[in-house]
């Protein structure tokens, strides 16, 4: 699509994507839209006078955090969409006259976390993942437990620790279980690890004692982004029975500062995988409900090249977000704007797309080969993690920016 800033139809933040977040101009928390190398200053668009047009009371925008202009609605975040795509390719437009004021560069930008996220459920929907976790954690024979064909079994996690893009996470201290002792030792994690993941963010909230049907799920959902869920694995060895995890993951999850629209994957939807046995009647779907992304892992060692180590796809969950957020809601469970959905690791068949390093050194028995000729079973001190996601159909492309933290000793 041409446009004054001749932004490429296969750039990450093509015309096509338009992702919203939130960028620190002089101290200041703007909220933005990316496109192309550079990002759109909704604060100051809104102070200038160039959104009067929208449907909408624009001073939302004058807020340090998405969340008031996701709780105006659907309708007003594809108003706001509509308006900046014509914007973009009319050199007529307000935001052509005042793109001196408007637009940021987005390559020096200093982003922040970009919406309230008042509650953070992460679920356990790769079937490729559960399989293996049980593999190694329980019986070969039977991996999967007898409930995770019926159920998008997950877990609440911790919203205060989900941190932006960029920022340093510190190696967790905690008990374990060494193997072959009878007592626990207290002391820094020796297996900290990442789970690949995507994450939704709720746009519509529900009353407590409300439902979301399967079918209207997808009205309740703003966006996506990507997520790093770190883990440790020796902590959540020895702690994770009877209630599930704990300290081995509320020490940090890291996001993309940027999160993409469902109106911007609509071009991305693709069939789920076929669910055998039939599913409970209220979480049966008609239609395809997940989405083609493609996901990268790197991981690189201080002052060293990065190495891909793993290449997943979004399509492979099991179970898919509209069925998530039914299944959260069936009990009446109230969700709020701003809540984050993780989906639980997501690995695909072959062994280069597991989404942890749990996986892909098979609970420490193999060696992940990097470039510069070391090797890794779990995370050191010093290593990056970056997560990249992003849809490509050959006519537009559709990126999520990246996630990465550092662990830091
Ligand atoms: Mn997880």
């Amino acid at each position: 699509m041409q446009n004054w800033l001749n932004v490429s139809d296969l750039h990450d933040f093509s015309i096509h994507n338009l992702p919203f977040g939130v960028v620190n101009r002089d101290g200041l928390s703007s909220p933005c839209i990316a496109i192309g190398d550079h990002i759109i200053d909704l604060r100051r668009a809104s102070e200038i006078g160039i959104l009067d047009s929208l449907p909408f009371d624009h001073t939302v925008f004058q807020n340090p955090l998405l969340n008031p202009f996701i709780e105006t609605g659907k309708s007003n975040w594809r108003a706001l969409r509509n308006f900046v795509q014509e914007a973009l390719c009319d050199t007529k437009s307000a935001l052509h006259q005042h793109k001196d004021v408007c637009l940021v560069n987005r390559l020096t930008a200093t982003m922040e976390l970009p919406i309230h996220i008042g509650d953070y459920t992460d679920f356990y929907s790769s079937i490729e993942h559960a399989t293996n976790v049980g593999k190694m954690f329980r019986d070969p024979a039977n991996a999967l437990l007898p409930n995770w064909k019926h159920i998008p079994v997950g877990y609440h996690g911790r919203a205060s620790s989900i941190v932006v893009s960029g920022t340093d996470i510190k190696r967790p201290n905690g008990q374990t279980l060494p193997p072959e002792a009878t007592q626990p030792i207290f002391g820094p994690s020796k297996r900290v690890d990442f789970e690949l993941e995507m994450a939704f963010v709720v746009g519509k909230p529900t009353t407590l004692g409300d439902t979301i049907p399967v079918a209207d799920a997808e009205d309740h959902i703003f966006g996506m982004t990507v997520f790093n869920d770190w883990s440790a694995r020796d902590m959540q060895k020895w702690e994770y029975v009877p209630l599930g995890p704990f300290l081995a993951k509320n020490f940090a999850s890291t996001v993309s500062p940027w999160i993409v629209t469902m109106e911007a994957l609509e071009p991305f939807r693709c069939a789920s995988v076929k669910q055998e046995p039939a599913v409970l009647p209220y979480l049966q779907y008609d239609g395809d409900k997940n989405f083609d992304i493609n996901l990268e892992v790197d991981l690189t060692p201080e002052s060293s090249a990065a190495t891909t180590i793993s290449k997943s796809n979004f399509k492979y969950m099991y179970w898919n977000m509209a069925q998530q957020l039914a299944h959260h809601t069936v009990n009446g469970c109230n969700v709020n704007v701003g809540d984050m959905m993780a989906s639980g690791t997501i690995s695909g068949k072959d062994e280069n797309s597991y989404g942890s390093m749990l996986e892909l050194c098979w609970g420490g028995k193999k060696d992940i080969p990097l470039n510069n000729g070391d090797t890794r079973k779990f995370i050191l001190d010093g290593d990056t993690i970056t997560m990249r996601a992003f849809c490509d159909d050959g006519k537009r492309r559709v990126g999520f920016g990246e996630s990465v933290g550092k662990i830091i000793g």
